[in-house]
């Protein structure tokens, strides 16, 4: 037991330091109270390490954009290190997820792919490869998403890998489904994703087909 000698009260545990006024603390160690969790500051070295280099990268690029005024050679007035912060910003967001415990691997990659997804959009828009963006780029990685949830679903058991599935397949199906009236044709790659879309949403209900309507009695309260 260790004792603090100004508050008068008695701690147990390893605890170095009074948790009430600060003091050091009098008396014998014992056993530690709380598990040491080695691994986690193993991880925030490395986290603090590039954390430190994103910090670095970002500070030197908006230095060199607005400062020094260097600018990319075939746009003399983009301000490319907005978008370098916007995409160390989600980069580091992505990181954040993954040492965030809790959050199951559906989760990570569905959420890192959709911010990804949008700051590219942001990006073509600024390099003018827009086109081909939303036509190609957008779809293909939306499938990727999809087929990799539906894949986690049949091997993860514990977490929301579910929710994730569906609301990614909702993803897949519902730009076509606009596009289609919109446009009068669908890209190619966007007819594909929905091909995926639509084939795993029933490979879904045939495997694990009481999961999903779980998933939705507890979405929509049915
Ligand atoms: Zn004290």
């Amino acid at each position: 037991m260790r004792r603090c000698p100004y508050c008068k009260v008695e701690i147990t545990g390893d605890l170095y330091k009074c948790p009430l006024c600060q003091s050091k603390l009098m008396g014998t160690v014992e056993e530690p109270y709380f598990p040491k969790l080695e691994a986690q500051k193993k991880r925030s070295i490395i986290y603090k390490l590039q954390l430190f280099f994103v910090w670095v990268v970002l500070i030197v690029g908006i230095g060199l954009d607005f400062m020094v005024g260097i600018r990319l050679p075939s746009y003399p007035t983009l301000h490319w290190s907005v978008l370098l912060a916007m995409w160390l910003v989600t980069f580091e967001f992505g990181i954040m997820r993954q040492f965030k415990p809790g959050t199951g691997s559906a989760g990570k990659v569905t959420t890192l792919t959709l911010f990804t997804i949008a700051l590219w959009c942001v990006t073509a828009y600024y390099f003018g490869f827009m086109q081909v963006t939303l036509d190609i780029a957008v779809p293909s990685a939306l499938a990727a998403v999809i087929i990799t949830n539906f894949i986690l679903v049949m091997i993860d058991k514990n977490g929301n890998t579910m929710s994730y599935l569906l609301s990614a397949l909702f993803l897949g199906v519902v730009p076509s489904v606009i596009q289609f009236f919109v446009r009068d044709s669908m890209p190619l790659a966007w007819s594909i994703c929905t091909m995926i879309s639509v084939v795993l949403f029933a490979g879904a209900l045939i495997f694990k087909g009481k999961a999903v309507i779980a998933e939705f009695q507890k979405r929509f309260h049915v």
